[in-house]
Parts: structure tokens; C-alpha cells; sequence
């Protein structure tokens, strides 16, 4: 993990690829879905910090037992199949600092962008977006899994979060943006194991 605040974490200030969540329009559900995110890629990580924890506390707390431990499973199944297909580390940030939780990295930012075109149903932006979160180009079975457990997220948030909308004018903004931001071969920072 990549704090400088966290012990052993080792200063990532000097190398990240990272950038200021405020500059981003995110909907109150695709900051909570970045939250869950950190803790299972901590989880994953660290098994000893038993981060998995801190994301059904917070999906309850956040929605209540019902709704909550809804998101939290359809989270859950969208990163397990990001694990289990990205052959390369997944950058994230550790969620535990309040000084590093106010950016986010590009790999992060995908796995949003995939499940904002997931909730508006845009098949070609789901695409794109899963094989940027995968770090995979062409066609496999293991996108097709991704795309389905972005569906069922999807499906879920718009359950969920009704008053939500997302248009895909804001989708063409911001693949635009995360095209530009696309790293170019520089070494990640954190991994899942
Ligand atoms: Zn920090």
C-alpha cells in the first residue's frame, strides 16, 4: 500500500499516478463504490487487516442492513473477477488515510468508468472501459465475466440510487478524460495479490 502515513507503506507522493477526487463530479454511489473497493484491494493486500469487514460495516451503515449488504455483495463479485482476471497489479489507494483517500488513481478511476457505462447500459463504453480495468486488449471469457458482474452492480446502483442519473453525455466526458490520463508503462504502486 502507498502511504506515507502508514507505516511500512513507503512514500508514494513522488511517483504517483494519482489525481484530486474533487476534480471529479462523482454521484454519492460511485464514492461509496470506490470505498468498498479500497477495502477489499486492502483485504486482498493484507488479509490481516480484515479490511473485508470495514466494507459491510460501512455498506450498512452507509444503507441499511438490506440495501447495504446488497451493494456490498455485487462489489464484492466486481472485484473478485477483477482479481481472478488482471494479470498485471492493481493500484489502489489505502482507504484508511484521510489525507491519501482524497485522490484517486487511474486504475481505480476505470473501474468506476465501467460501472457508470454498466448503469447507463452503454455496451461499447463497457467495453472499453472493462479491458482498461482488466489492462487486457481483444476478447475473452474473462471480460465477458467482468461485463456480467458490472451489469448486476449496475442493476443494483440504479436500485438503489433511483435518483441518480447518469447521462452518457458525462460518459463521453469522462472516457475522454481517463484517455488522457491513461498511464504510459510506468510501474504500479499497489498490488492485488
Ligand atoms: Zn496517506
Amino acid at each position: 500500500m502507498t502511504c506515507s502515513r502508514t507505516p511500512d507503506h513507503g512514500n508514494w507522493s513522488q511517483k504517483s499516478r494519482s489525481f484530486p477526487l474533487r476534480n471529479y463530479r462523482f454521484q454519492p454511489s460511485e464514492l461509496l463504490i470506490l470505498e468498498l473497493l479500497r477495502y477489499y484491494c486492502q483485504s486482498y493486500a493484507n488479509p490481516d487487516s480484515l479490511a473485508w469487514e470495514k466494507a459491510f460495516v460501512w455498506g450498512e451503515k452507509e444503507l441499511g442492513p438490506y440495501d447495504g449488504a446488497w451493494v456490498v455483495n455485487a462489489t464484492a463479485a466486481f472485484i473478485r473477477t477483477i482479481r481472478n482476471e488482471r494479470k498485471t497489479s492493481f493500484e489502489f489507494i489505502v482507504p484508511c488515510c484521510e489525507i491519501c483517500r482524497q485522490e484517486i488513481c487511474v486504475t481505480e478511476l476505470n473501474a468506476l468508468w465501467l460501472v457508470q457505462a454498466a448503469r447507463a447500459e452503454n455496451v461499447l463504453a463497457m467495453e472499453t472501459a472493462g479491458r482498461l480495468t482488466l489492462d487486457r486488449a481483444g476478447y475473452w471469457s474473462g471480460l465477458e465475466d467482468l461485463l456480467e458482474k458490472s451489469r448486476h452492480l449496475g442493476t443494483v446502483l440504479n436500485e438503489v440510487f433511483p435518483e441518480e442519473r447518469i447521462s452518457r453525455q458525462n460518459l463521453t466526458d469522462r472516457a475522454r478524460l481517463i484517455g488522457s490520463q491513461f498511464p504510459r508503462g510506468q510501474r504500479p504502486r499497489d498490488q492485488l495479490h
